[in-house]
């Protein structure tokens, strides 16, 4: 049996018609750009966020991006993050001009170990990025505690977490801003490349609106160097078709979960820890296993998807060699990279397709 890592088909078969006549509307209006749906996009996004504003952007990568220029974080400036991420947080960090300081993540969560936060902030910190990776939350609370003292600004990296809660908070609500990605895999995405801000700061807000057109205000006056991170109608469209099912989606990921949870406790497969005070939406479920490399194997030629999120860690990454890291320097991050492997967890899963999974998983490893 073929169990694909996600079917997309399976979910669009569900509301083809809805996204057909949304996209149709959109082309009918012809308005391109920006628009109402964009705006409704942005004001339920908000408020299932629990924050007072959310700006649209091109992508999750320039919801980042966006933020990062809006704090005014460049040249000569320190952002604190996890090297056990995607490329896009790190990326976004040093093309502003600012340094990435890395510091180790806590082998449960693959979140940022909040206990080694404090001792990386310098004179010239000016953020700190957790990642809520996988779909689960970071330790916020000790993350916050630290920035306060220090005047740092939050971006919460929830590309992956969109609805996911820590001690009842949303994702995106407890740091300065959250950025979230509609790219297709994740647990809310587009037909394409889409992402949203969502603050509770309305200084911010109004510098993220202006700074995502160019920075005009008016147009052709421009205050501020922005970039087109415009949001597009369509995306915008098709998010809210899929929005009210979100959180049955996440439900689905979270059952699945469960099953998975009950038939590997006890074996050699390692599952995900989430710590009583998150909800995960469980955008990926990664189990650490011994000799991954040889389950991969064995999962890729029984046709189950699997993937690695993510095999090489960013301060080993070819282009921030100018880093001056070294392989050992994050050891938590580089043994994760080297264990870690995602199995099918959408919720259109059957059981006979979870079962196939567990089966095709403790045949090569028993
Ligand atoms: C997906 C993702 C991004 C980037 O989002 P895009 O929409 O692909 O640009 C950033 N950070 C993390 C942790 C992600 O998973």
């Amino acid at each position: 049996m073929k169990v694909p890592l996600l079917d997309l088909k399976a979910q669009y078969a569900t509301i083809k018609d809805e996204v057909l006549s949304a996209v149709s509307e959109v082309l009918d209006t012809q308005m391109c750009i920006g628009g109402p749906k964009v705006a409704e996009l942005e004001e339920k996004v908000a408020a299932i966020s629990d924050c007072k504003f959310a700006v649209g952007a091109s992508s999750g990568t320039d919801a980042i991006l966006n933020s990062l220029m809006s704090l005014d974080i460049g040249k000569g400036d320190e952002v604190i993050t996890t090297p056990f991420t995607f490329f896009a947080t790190v990326g976004c960090i040093s093309r502003t001009g600012a340094k990435p300081v890395f510091v180790d993540i806590d082998p449960r969560t693959f979140n940022i170990n909040t206990e080694l936060v404090a001792s990386a902030v310098t004179k010239r910190t000016k953020a700190i990025m957790p990642v809520h990776l996988y779909g689960q939350m970071a330790d916020m609370d000790p993350i916050m505690e630290i920035a306060k003292k220090h005047n740092l600004a939050v971006i919460e990296d929830a590309a992956q977490s969109i609805t996911s809660t820590y001690k009842g908070r949303k994702a995106g609500s407890v740091g300065t801003v959250g950025c979230f990605s509609f790219f297709p895999s994740k647990n809310l995405g587009g037909v394409g490349d889409g992402g949203m801000i969502v603050t509770n700061d309305e200084q911010l807000y109004n510098r993220l609106f202006i700074m995502r057109n160019h920075g005009s205000k008016p147009k052709y006056y421009h205050k501020y160097v922005g970039g087109n991170f415009r949001l597009d109608p369509m995306q915008a469209a098709v998010l809210l078709v899929k929005l009210p099912h979100l959180d049955e989606w996440s439900e689905g990921r979270r059952r699945n979960a469960a099953y998975y949870d009950e038939k590997f406790k006890g074996t050699v497969v390692e599952i995900p820890y989430i710590s009583p005070d998150c909800v995960t939406i469980y955008n990926q479920y990664c189990i650490r296993v011994p000799k991954r490399d040889e389950l991969l194997a064995h999962l890729k030629k029984n046709n189950i998807g699997c993937e690695i999120y993510y095999p090489v860690p960013m301060h080993l990454q070819e282009c921030f060699a100018f880093l001056g890291h070294k392989k050992g320097d994050f050891p938590e991050a580089e043994k994760a990279a080297n264990e870690i492997i995602a199995i099918p967890i959408y919720p259109e899963l059957t059981d006979e397709m979870k079962d196939c999974v567990v089966k095709a998983v403790f045949e090569m490893l028993n």
